[in-house]
């Protein structure tokens, strides 16, 4: 495999970026050797700057659930940005961003864009914040929420892959108005709120985690908050940044019949365009400046390019069956992985959601961050770059979850398995 021209940009990146990459997870630290560069991407696949070809199962973290370079989406950018690049007031494709989203998600009544996953969980407390006069907030162990700084406490995704779940920079008087809970785990909740619900202003939670690896939340936990949340006067945000059109149109709460009193989203709304949103009751949101007191504000948000490829990539999203066909995918890759595995003697299990799946190397069913964390890291490591070699991108920690579009055939994911067997040979 051809690794000279990567090679030569990170040797180059090394020197002018930290760590020579502008997000932490994209610098395989954890799972050993060098990043490859894009050159560009199509459908399921991505090819490198040397012209390797690889499957992706990270979608560029989430975004590309259509496959990278969909043409009804390039289509909409082409023609959005002829247009202008960004107005500074207001424009048409902002309103109908709004309307798709309330008529997707119907927790959100009214919704405000911002430019990422992180601007929107940030606000979102904010406002919970403002709105409740409380100042504590709930989050989980493992749960990833971006970077803001109230978030960077016992954190998942490359925080927990860099061993840097506690982030200095990060004053230890606003850390400690964070309280953590162990995801999966009821009574660990109920003993918090019975502690401190008075003080705590919300609780926010990945409703499946993916950034401890892939976690479903056990049967009637999200129900639980929910009814805790309610009963001290907290709210329950959902951080859908993930999960949003992901697992359902509506989302986790749609999947499992959860209504949040607030709401967040990324990737997908942006379909690859940097792009956020947060959203809830009307009571709630009416609250942001300049309906309300709470401030938030943005200087590119509801850029009508990244609007356009939002909107193309929910069009794709809203067709029947296709979450339907998403899943069936994600059993067949993920059914077909654990056979391999077993077939090569490495003990593997997965988890699974529509579009998205956990891959772990343990013979023991996960469904808490201690489960995940027990996990034989050095295999993954081991099975991550036989799987590369065999041209096949994972997402380059066993913390993550792993992505499937509609652009995978199963043609791709017999190959994909068929890499697999290699791949778990070596492993072992
Ligand atoms: N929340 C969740 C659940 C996420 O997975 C992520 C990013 N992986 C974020 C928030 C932060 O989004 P961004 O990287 O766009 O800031």
């Amino acid at each position: 495999m051809k690794t000279d021209a990567s090679h030569a940009l990170f040797t180059r990146a090394l020197d002018l970026l930290p760590g020579g990459v502008n997000s932490p997870v994209r610098a395989f630290g954890s799972v050993g050797g060098e990043p490859f560069f894009a050159e560009r991407a199509e459908g399921a696949y991505l090819w490198d700057v040397d012209g390797n070809r690889y499957i992706d199962y990270v979608g560029s973290w989430g975004p590309m659930i259509a496959g990278h370079a969909h043409p009804a989406v390039m289509s909409a950018v082409e023609t959005t940005m002829r247009k202008g690049l960004s107005f500074g007031v207001p424009n048409a494709l902002e309103v109908r961003m709004a309307e798709t989203i309330a008529a997707m998600v119907p927790s959100c009544e009214m919704v405000r864009m911002v430019n990422s996953g992180t601007e929107a969980t940030l606000s979102a407390i904010r406002l919970a914040r403002g709105a409740t006069g409380r100042t504590r907030i709930v989050k989980f162990e493992g749960c990833y929420h971006g970077h803001g700084d109230s978030f960077l406490v016992k954190a998942g995704s490359g925080a927990l892959t860099f061993g840097l779940p506690n982030s200095p920079g990060v004053p230890k008087p606003l850390a400690d108005l964070t309280l953590t809970l162990p995801y999966n785990d009821a009574a660990a909740a109920d003993a918090l709120f019975a502690e401190h619900g008075d003080d705590i202003a919300a609780l926010i939670i990945e409703p499946i985690a993916g950034n401890m690896n892939c976690i479903l939340p056990r049967e009637g936990y999200l129900r639980h908050l929910r009814a805790l949340t309610e009963k001290h006067g907290a709210l329950l945000i959902f951080d859908e940044v993930m999960t949003g059109f992901r697992v359902a149109p509506g989302g986790a709460q749609q999947l499992f019949g959860v209504t949040p009193d607030l709401s967040t989203f990324g990737k997908i709304i942006g379909g690859g365009m940097p792009v956020g949103a947060y959203g809830g009751r009307r009571a709630l949101m009416s609250q942001v400046a300049p309906a309300g007191p709470v401030y938030q504000a943005g200087t590119l948000s509801g850029n009508p390019v990244a609007m356009a490829a939002g909107l193309a990539t929910l069009d794709l999203v809203r067709a029947p069956g296709f979450h339907e066909d998403l899943l069936r995918k994600t059993h067949l890759l993920c059914d077909g992985l654990e056979a391999a595995a077993r077939d090569a003697g490495v003990a593997v299990t997965t988890n699974r959601a529509p579009a998205m799946f956990g891959l772990f190397f343990t013979d023991r069913k996960v469904e808490s961050y201690a489960e995940a964390t027990a996990c034989d890291v050095q295999a993954f490591n081991r099975f991550f770059h036989g799987m590369l070699r065999r041209g096949v991108y994972l997402a380059p920690s066993a913390y993550e979850a792993g992505f499937v579009s509609s652009a995978h055939s199963d043609a791709d994911i017999a190959a994909t398995v068929e890499a697999a067997r290699g791949a778990f040979a070596e492993a072992a």
